[in-house]
């Protein structure tokens, strides 16, 4: 491609947590400060808790459904966690992407591991792994328990693998410690910002700049 064409320029955020570490409480509160970010929004075979609606927190399917558009190739990325599974919409971040809008995608640490595989030869395309941690694994606890959202064995298997996942930490690029709030969403806040200066998005933003100041690069 050449540097005078137009070219993808988004990040990809991925929001990573144990079950009631507080990630949709804090993507929630970062979409109202910065609303040109946009939520993927998964689908999902888990049965909708009671707040749920459809196409909003997810798109809720039957697992026929969900194979279906596995099998055509409709997911970005796709796994089991906690014994349903969750997909990533292909099509709707990749018109996101060449429109210059950043992505949040809350997923777990698998598809994590398959969108860094997907993009990994891309300078066009940032990829940043932000994973939350609760304060203490009694904090977790208490959230999931007063969240209220989920039966006592749903919250049982859910904090049976918040160890195994918080293992999954070392792999990603920032941690936060949602112990306080605001300073959560304050450190959440300046990550995302931060991408929108990394020297791929500039230049694919601002190419005619880039050439009058006579500044190369070259992006694959
Ligand atoms: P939560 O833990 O309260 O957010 O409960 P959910 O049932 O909404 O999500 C359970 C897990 O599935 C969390 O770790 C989510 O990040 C993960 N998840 C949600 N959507 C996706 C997705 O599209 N892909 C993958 N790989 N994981 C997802
Ligand atoms: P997740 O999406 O990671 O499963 P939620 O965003 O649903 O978690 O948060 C779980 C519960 O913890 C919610 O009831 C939320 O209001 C609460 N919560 C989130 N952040 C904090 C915090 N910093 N201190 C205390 N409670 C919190
Ligand atoms: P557009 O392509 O115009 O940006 O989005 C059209 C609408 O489709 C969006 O408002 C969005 O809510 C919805 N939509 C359909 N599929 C998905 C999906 O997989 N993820 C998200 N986040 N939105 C979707």
């Amino acid at each position: 491609m050449s540097l005078s064409e137009p070219a993808f320029a988004g990040s990809l955020l991925m929001v990573v947590a144990p079950s009631g570490a507080g990630k949709s409480t804090l993507v929630n509160a970062l979409l109202e400060r910065l609303p040109t970010i946009r939520l993927s929004i998964s689908h999902t075979t888990r049965p909708p808790r009671p707040k749920d609606r459809n196409g909003v927190q997810y798109h809720f399917v039957s697992p026929d459904e969900f194979r279906q558009m596995e099998a055509d190739g409709d997911f970005l990325e796709w796994a089991e966690v906690h014994g349903n599974y969750y997909g990533t919409s292909r099509k709707w971040i990749e018109d996101q992407l060449v429109r210059d809008v950043d992505v949040l995608l809350e997923i777990d640490w698998q598809g994590a591991r398959q969108i860094r595989q997907r993009f990994a030869g891309s300078s066009r395309v940032s990829v940043t792994g932000i994973f939350i941690l609760p304060p203490s694994f009694e904090a977790l606890e208490h959230r999931l328990r007063t969240r209220g959202e989920d039966s006592d064995s749903v919250i049982s298997r859910r904090l049976l693998a918040a160890g195994s996942e918080i293992a999954h930490a070392p792999e990603f690029e920032h941690v936060i410690i949602n112990q306080d709030f605001a300073t959560a969403l304050d450190e959440l806040t300046s990550i995302v910002k931060a991408t929108r200066t990394r020297f791929a998005a500039q230049h694919a933003r601002n190419h005619e700049l880039f050439a009058q100041l006579g500044i190369g690069g070259d992006l694959t």
